[in-house]
């Protein structure tokens, strides 16, 4: 069984400290959990140090979690052992309560969104989304000659895909744009596309890997709040991976930041941006100014440009205070 209970083991050190976290943050949750993760942990071959360590974490029917964190830090690996392509060292990943250790990618209930589209140029919109129903459909009626009788209860019908399909562009706002090739699309569009190729076989989890990275500023502006209206009124559960805080910020319900294989913190958006944990978060997350501080009472720390009341909020939390302009 997956882990149940409420369990998040803070980092050791604190941001006055001026160190960054040595301890991996570990956050299971109660609740009828859709993925979790237990000490997953992976190292490539030939690579003197793990991409993953010790990553444990849980998610929510419906919710978005976003992982942020700087290029290198082993996003793309996490999410491509959740979906199957890579296998762990150690670990354990459960989706929708299964142990999906031995489910090869296709089994896995995972739609995956890439930052290059990943479209099939030779296919039309309306192929494209339905390539992900077509080859469940075709897979089916392979076996049908197999076990007919069996099978030709659960064989989808081609008007229900198409209708599907059609749902689907509705869903992201390109209905009329189903006869038309990847070519004939803005990069926007043709993310949106492949965001309905994903979203079209309705999988349990969606999981997208920086996908708005190679779009300009303007269309990532317009796209960030299209993508969250539609992960939500599809009530679709995701995990959005980027290293650009502020699309983390905007488009997720729960943060990950992520440093070096590890989580750093895990929160809520304005818990990560008000309180980071690590000095890694307030760095990267805020990009904060840092001062060195002598503590001269409890909560009075003094600095070379005045005296700031700072309480700590226990290990590895912090509630800024106001400048008291005394010396
Ligand atoms: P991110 O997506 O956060 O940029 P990655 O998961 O791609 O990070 O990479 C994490 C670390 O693992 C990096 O140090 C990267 O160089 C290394 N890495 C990724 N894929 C491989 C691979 N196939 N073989 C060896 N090292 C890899
Ligand atoms: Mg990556």
């Amino acid at each position: 069984m997956p882990p149940a209970d409420v369990n998040a083991l803070l980092p050791s050190e604190n941001l006055a400290s001026g160190s960054a976290a040595s301890k991996a943050v570990t956050v299971t949750e109660t609740g009828s959990a859709i993925l979790q993760l237990s000490g997953i942990e992976k190292q490539y071959p030939g690579v003197d140090h793990a991409a993953i360590a010790d990553i444990s974490l849980s998610l929510v029917q419906g919710e978005i979690l976003s992982l942020l964190g700087p290029s290198g830090c082993g996003k793309t690996t996490l999410l491509r052992i959740i979906a199957g392509f890579e296998q762990p060292q150690a670990g354990e990943v459960w989706i929708e309560g299964r142990a999906v250790a031995r489910q090869p990618p296709e089994k896995r209930g995972v739609g995956m969104v890439f930052q290059d589209y990943a479209l099939f140029p030779h296919l039309t919109v309306q192929q494209n989304v339905a390539f992900g129903l077509q080859s469940g459909w075709q897979r089916q009626g392979r076996l049908r000659r197999a076990n007919k009788a069996r099978l030709l209860r659960k064989l989808p019908q081609e008007s229900s895909i198409q209708a599907r399909i059609q749902e689907t562009l509705e869903l992201v706002g390109l209905a009329g744009f189903a006869a038309r090739y990847p070519h004939e699309l803005s990069g926007g569009q043709q993310q949106r596309i492949a965001l309905a190729r994903a979203l079209a076989p309705s999988p349990s989890l969606v999981l997208l890997d920086e996908p708005m990275s190679n779009l300009d500023v303007q269309v990532r502006l317009r796209l960030r709040q299209e993508l969250r209206e539609i992960l939500k009124r599809s009530q679709t559960t995701a995990i959005f991976v980027t290293h650009d805080q502020e699309e983390a910020l905007s488009i997720a319900d729960r943060i990950a930041v992520m440093g070096q294989g590890r989580i750093e913190q895990y929160g809520l958006p304005e818990e990560i941006y008000q309180r980071p944990a690590t000095r890694f978060v307030a760095d990267f997350v805020t990009q904060a100014n840092f001062l060195p501080a002598q503590q001269r009472e409890l909560d009075l720390w003094e600095t070379e440009i005045g005296c700031f009341r700072v309480q700590l909020m226990g290990l590895g939390k912090m509630q800024p205070g106001r400048p008291t302009g005394a010396r």
